[in-house]
């Protein structure tokens, strides 16, 4: 055997060894957040603070977990979001503001970065994980988007349980929901409409929510977005997180994102898609591109917020306005970093 055929063989050797190494080095990354506001160190007692830091921890290794173990990163942005649904603290899912009349109604959707597919629900009212019925929405149906009973007639013909709407209830909110109706009754003397009455609340009585975006180790994005709302919303009120390219959004050559903040405001700047934009087209890191966004574009016109963003190489960033915004991030080269107030 001549050495050229020998190196030839060599090489087809090593390409045939190689991909087991090549997966250990492609980047995977994941990065949580449970709503952004004014979230300030003295309004937490220390035990809390702990309590608020072990669920952001929890929801980001789980998330975490999927994705090192080869799996995809629709799953891991759905057991993140699943794990912040299923916790009081948090305003989606059990922890879901209360809207003026006293009930719940949630949003959610979900993004596929592969293929751009995409699933949300809006102003569901018996959904325990609408994280879960936005995904189904986009893996077992021809629409994107289904809001109120017709998504639940959908999540009932696909075996989902409905459950009733009052084990969202929670203390805390509902006195949240009083003080704003308290504030809303007072603004409402001087400011004619009930819209301006709103706009006048303080951000936090309004706001919460949570979302994760990742990247598996074959390079594909996902995002996902789950809320209760604003307190006190009214008229069937729907916000950003449901609407892909304001909320939630995820395409592989560019990133992935999801937001939390005064909705409407990410809805009329596209938030999401924009920032993904300014990655594609203008070639800003995310870093960039977030901060561009957030602090340029929204700070300066009152939208109050944040986004976290990853991108194809498994950077992450997560840029907010607001004096806090709960979140947690990791990947195969960061360890796990949470965080709460700004600055940390
Ligand atoms: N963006 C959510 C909404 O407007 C609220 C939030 O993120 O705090 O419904």
């Amino acid at each position: 055997m001549n050495t050229l055929v020998l190196a030839v063989l060599v090489s087809a050797t090593s390409i045939i060894v190689s991909p087991p190494s090549l997966a250990n080095t492609s980047p995977f990354a994941i990065a949580i957040h449970g709503g952004a506001g004014t979230i300030e160190k003295s309004r937490f007692t220390p035990e809390q603070e702990k309590a608020y830091r072990a669920k952001l921890k929890e929801a980001v290794e789980i998330g975490y977990q999927v994705l090192e173990q080869g799996g995809e990163s629709l799953d891991a942005v759905t057991a993140a979001i699943n794990v912040l649904e299923n916790s009081p603290y948090f305003n989606a899912g059990r922890g879901a503001v209360y809207t003026y009349e006293g009930a719940h109604e949630l949003d959610a959707s979900i993004m596929d970065g592969r293929d751009r597919q995409a699933g949300a629900v809006a102003g569901v009212k018996h959904i325990e994980n609408p994280i879960n019925l936005a995904r189904l929405v986009m893996e077992q149906s021809v629409h994107v988007m289904l809001s109120g009973q017709g998504a639940e007639e959908f999540a009932k013909n696909h075996d989902v349980p409905l459950i009733e709407n009052s084990l969202f209830n929670t203390e805390n909110r509902y006195k949240s929901l009083l003080k704003a109706k308290e504030k809303l009754d007072k603004a409402k003397q001087t400011n004619k409409d009930y819209q301006a009455a709103h706009s006048a609340l303080p951000v936090n009585f309004k706001m919460g929510t949570v979302g994760a975006v990742a990247l598996d180790k074959t390079g594909n994005l996902a995002a996902g977005t789950s809320t209760g709302g604003m307190t006190a919303k009214r008229f069937g009120r729907i916000g950003d997180a449901p609407i892909i390219g304001a909320g939630t959004f995820a395409e592989n050559e560019s990133c992935a994102v999801s937001a939390t903040g005064h909705g409407e405001y990410f809805i009329r700047y596209s938030v999401a898609a924009d920032i993904c934009a300014r990655v594609k087209y203008q070639g800003k890191t995310i870093t960039e591109a977030g901060d561009e966004v957030i602090n340029g574009v929204l700070k300066p016109i009152g939208g109050t917020g944040g986004v976290i963003i990853v991108d194809k190489d498994g950077n992450l960033s997560m840029p907010f306005n607001t004096s806090g915004m709960y979140r947690a991030s990791k990947s195969n080269t960061q360890a796990t970093y949470v965080g709460i107030f700004k600055g940390e």
